[in-house]
């Protein structure tokens, strides 16, 4: 087992595998003027193949992949599959924004990928539409019903947002009721790729749940899963149930058990960093893997407590302001 300076558990490492994206939510990147990186800059799928299995050896178990989305870089299927076949790889997971994931999802059943995290601000068409500035909604709708039919676990991630979607709250929980999903409400974190660090929250956790709870007051809390980032309640007669994520209270970060790898390889030992070092740049220098894995060891010993000391030590001495999509979430 692997553990960090301060005794958490690492058993999770989330893999951004590109900082592409076929949409443009509001809260993530600006709608225009997005300098992606180029693309020979990206890990390589040899290079994360390898990297996992480093990480599996070392004790890491569940795999996320993430983006940018994931479904815009080419074959990422093969990816997936090649993840798959790792030695003491027993869990991979995926963040897509669902709007070409529905083809793959058969495969993503066989490939054994047992959780698909969708990210749906609103069930409203017009309001996703100048959430995520594109008209896909029903694909993503598409995706969502093939994954349910599939049995696969679905979590709708859904970004609350002052003057955005606060509406959708509520119908977001009634449509527990007949599908099977937990929709977990996350609280707007500043990386929006702006350069600009606004650190209002106008809807922090407990605002969100004083509000769900005065319209559903029979709300029930459940027991949360090791390591969850999210506070679970049940609400009685849903076939699913909702989650909050105080993701920028950071309220999590004792028994935080993930790693971040972001598109360029750049580790990341809590969401909240700027990067402890860059994997591919060590790869492509011609490091061995007992090397590779003395080097990342030493990160993880040197982790910071939390997410405010994490972002204290940030090497520009500014807040965070980078778009999520070069991070994964
Ligand atoms: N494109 C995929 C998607 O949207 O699901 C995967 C990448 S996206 C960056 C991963 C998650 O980060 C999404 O669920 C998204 O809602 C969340 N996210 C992005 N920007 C955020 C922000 N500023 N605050 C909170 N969550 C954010
Ligand atoms: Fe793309 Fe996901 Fe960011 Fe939306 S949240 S712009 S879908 S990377």
């Amino acid at each position: 087992m692997l553990f960090d300076n301060h005794g958490r558990q690492i058993n999770y490492v989330r893999i951004a595998v590109t900082d592409r994206c076929n949409l443009r939510c509001f809260y993530c990147m600006p709608e225009e003027g997005i300098q992606y990186m180029p693309k020979k800059d990206l890990l390589t799928y040899e290079e994360i193949v390898r990297l996992v299995t480093l990480l599996a050896q070392m004790g890491i178990s569940k795999v996320r992949f993430t983006g940018g989305e994931p479904f815009v870089r080419k074959d990422f299927m093969r990816l997936v599959q090649s993840v798959s076949t790792i030695n003491g790889i027993t869990n991979i997971h995926l963040t897509t924004n669902g709007v070409l994931t529905a083809p793959h999802v058969k495969e993503l059943q066989k490939a054994g990928v047992k959780s698909v995290n969708l990210s749906l601000d609103t069930l409203d068409k017009k309001r996703f539409e100048s959430i995520t500035r594109r008209d896909e909604f029903d694909n993503v709708m598409e995706t969502l019903d093939l994954l349910l039919s599939e049995g696969i676990t679905v979590k709708l991630n859904a970004v609350v947002m002052e003057g955005k979607n606060t509406e959708d709250i509520l119908p977001l929980v009634t449509f527990t009721k007949s599908k099977l999903v937990s929709v977990r409400f996350i609280e707007e974190m500043p990386f929006n790729g702006k350069g600009n660090h606004n650190p209002t929250l106008h809807w922090n956790h407990h605002k969100i749940l004083d509000h769900i709870r005065s319209a559903y007051p029979t709300l029930s809390k459940l027991k949360d899963e090791a390591n969850s980032t999210s506070y679970n309640y049940a609400i009685p007669g849903h076939h699913g149930n909702v989650g909050v994520i105080a993701a920028f209270s950071r309220t999590f970060c004792g028994t935080c058990d993930r790693i971040r790898i972001t598109a360029q390889g750049t580790l990341k030992t809590c969401l909240y960093d700027d990067g402890v070092l860059n994997i591919r740049d060590l790869m492509r220098a011609g490091v061995s893997d007992d090397e590779l894995k003395a080097t990342l060891l030493k990160a993880f010993k040197n982790r910071a407590r939390d997410g405010f000391e994490a972002e204290q030590q940030r090497k520009t001495g500014r807040g965070v302001s980078e778009s999520m999509s070069t991070i994964g979430g």
